[in-house]
């Protein structure tokens, strides 16, 4: 299936817990005040790849804890990130995701998606509200939300 990403970091220590393959998808809207990537924002930008290249990379490296779907904002792309969650799951490793939405605010045609992710890092980037002490995010309105947790204790 074809993905737009602006590119990938294939050993990332910053995107989440463990070494992770990064994939920074490609077109954002939201042009949060400070981001620090703004080149992800144009839906045409970037390159278009085959996500089966990318979980091929990813099965290759045995030091990798798992994938990290970034961006630009990955939930404008749910198909293809639908596609690169699963087949990390099937190859028993990890999947967080970020996303400019508040959890609660996630579009009823990502849930899908969210069965496959373990960590959701939710939230826009608020430059009045960036802490460079925090882990994994920017801005401390964003929240690591353990999804495996949530889903046990609905359960
Ligand atoms: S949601 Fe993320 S990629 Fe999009 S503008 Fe905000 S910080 Fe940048």
């Amino acid at each position: 299936m074809d993905i737009r990403i602006a590119g990938v970091v294939p050993e990332s220590i910053v995107d989440g817990e463990g070494i992770r393959y990064a994939i920074f998808m490609q077109g954002c809207l939201r042009n949060c005040e400070g981001c620090q990537n703004p080149a992800t924002h144009p839906l045409d930008g970037g390159k278009i790849v085959d996500t089966a290249e990318l979980i091929n990379a990813v099965k290759r490296n045995p030091l990798l804890s798992g994938i990290t779907l970034t961006g630009g904002e990955p939930l404008l792309q749910i198909p293809a990130a639908i596609e690169l969650a699963r087949a990390t799951k099937n190859l028993g490793l990890n999947v967080w995701c970020y996303t400019g939405y508040k959890f609660e605010e996630i579009p009823s045609d990502a849930q899908e998606l969210l069965k496959y992710v373990d960590v959701l890092v939710d939230g826009e980037f608020i430059l009045a509200l960036r802490d460079l002490e925090l882990d994994f995010r920017g801005s401390s309105n964003q929240r690591i939300i353990d999804l495996n947790k949530l889903r046990n204790q609905n359960e």
